[in-house]
């Protein structure tokens, strides 16, 4: 079944009412049959619902669909993109562990590596993203993830997927790929040897700026790499706080079910019901969407790079992109999604031209339909030093544009007459 089929049916199996729109099920709670039923499901003999911090009906589409878009075998949602990855990571890691990241990462996800994981005695080292052979004298016995962004935000590069897995692959160990921005619409990166990826589900997933949430996915078969992996005794050994279970031996998706049944269960980042159901509504359009933001990008892109007040375009779609090349290996039919960078000569004139402008709006989001501009340097990554932001590819004078799906034209339009402000 093609990906624009699976947006729209996959996961949900009509119940007695037939309703066409997945319910919502807005519940905390849901009664047991009696007390074995219930000691059945708290001992996983069988599966079902218990609580909605656990599992919930619209939640479990919502999971299951976008698994099926991502060519994954499970997939669990979370109360925002930050807390997918917080997961994501430390499912794997603990006190005294080490990640390798990107240095090109979405802010937030930047200060998590840097600074809050580092309070739970976890080191992060960084890459570069166009440097995929640094990483191999990175790793030690105590590596247990590789991080990065497919393409990148606010930096807009495009990681060079199958690099990276490849030495994550020598070595045994899980590549986590945020494949926010690019979407499964877009990019696969499970067909690039990639074991787990996340989304913000707040950026093109809702798709009109509705909700915060998240999602992480989990390839399929991924317990045999983590069967037996020294690296990963918790995958391997009985778990505590869960009757000794073992997540390699239970016959369900390993990493997402441990993620559900400890961090989900004690971290209690759990998506509303609600926000689940505006992530399907979301999903239902997404690859239609997806198309037109990248046209859109594209035109702006080009327009912007003609122009002599810009320094600088970043946008994988343009021919002169040094990323270019990989756009058109990893992303479907080249097309770049909608966000692009572009460079001005100083921070004041990058103001000036974010507060000229009348049809963006100086949002710190992207991927909503109403096009989007922001100043990284001023907002996003303003916890970050001169030094950081240049190597993280944030220059003071880079604007960000998250292109919506107004016409090419009013964007353009709108953009010339700030610059010439
Ligand atoms: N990953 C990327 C690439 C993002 O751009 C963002 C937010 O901008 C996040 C993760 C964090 O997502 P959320 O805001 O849903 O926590």
């Amino acid at each position: 079944m093609d990906l624009q089929t699976k947006a729209l049916h996959a996961g949900y199996v009509k119940d007695s009412q037939g309703t066409m729109a997945v319910p919502i099920y807005q519940t905390t709670a849901y009664e047991f049959r009696d007390v074995e039923h219930a000691a059945n499901l708290f001992s996983l003999k069988e599966l079902g619902n218990i609580y909605t911090r656990l599992n919930n009906p619209t939640t479990d589409v919502f999971e299951k669909r976008f698994a099926e878009l991502e060519g994954g075998e499970a997939a669990i949602a979370t109360a925002s993109g930050m807390s997918a990855i917080f997961f994501a990571i430390v499912n794997a890691a603990e006190a005294g562990d080490n990640i390798i990241c990107a240095k090109q990462l979405y802010g937030g996800s930047l200060t998590l590596n840097t600074h809050t994981l580092k309070r739970f005695g976890i080191e992060a080292r960084f890459f570069d993203v166009h440097k995929p052979q640094e990483i191999e004298k990175l790793i030690d016995d105590k590596t247990k993830v590789i991080f990065f962004e497919s393409l990148t935000n606010p930096s807009i590069d495009v990681a060079d997927i199958e690099a990276i897995t490849a030495v994550a692959n020598k070595y045994n160990i899980l590549t986590v790929v945020d494949n926010t921005v690019a979407t499964p619409v877009l990019c696969r990166p499970f067909e690039f040897g990639a074991d787990i990826t996340v989304h913000s589900a707040s950026k093109y997933t809702t798709g009109q700026g509705l909700a915060i949430g998240g999602i992480m996915v989990e390839r399929k078969n991924l317990l045999e790499k983590l069967k037996n992996n020294d690296r990963y005794a918790q995958f391997n050994e009985a778990d505590a706080s869960y009757h000794g279970l073992v997540y390699s031996e239970v016959g369900l998706p390993p990493y997402t079910l441990r993620t559900r049944l400890s961090l989900l269960r004690d971290l209690g980042a759990v998506v509303s019901p609600f926000n689940s159901w505006l992530f399907i509504q979301g999903t239902e359009t997404l690859s239609l969407r997806m198309k037109e933001h990248s046209k859109n990008a594209l035109m702006l892109a080009e327009f912007l790079e003609s122009h002599p007040k810009v320094k600088k375009v970043n946008y994988p779609g343009l021919k002169s992109n040094p990323n270019f090349k990989n756009a058109q290996k990893y992303f479907q039919d080249g097309l770049c999604s909608g966000l692009l960078s572009f460079e001005v000569g100083s921070l004041q004139e990058a103001e000036k031209i974010v507060n000229a402008t009348k049809l963006y709006s100086l949002v710190v989001n992207i991927g909503d339909s109403k096009s989007i501009i922001t100043h990284p340097a001023s907002t996003t990554h303003q916890q970050l030093s001169h030094e950081e932001l240049v190597a993280c590819g944030v220059p003071e004078g880079l604007i960000r544009i998250s292109c919506g799906l107004e016409s090419a034209k009013d964007l353009i339009e709108d953009i010339q007459q700030a610059l010439e402000a």
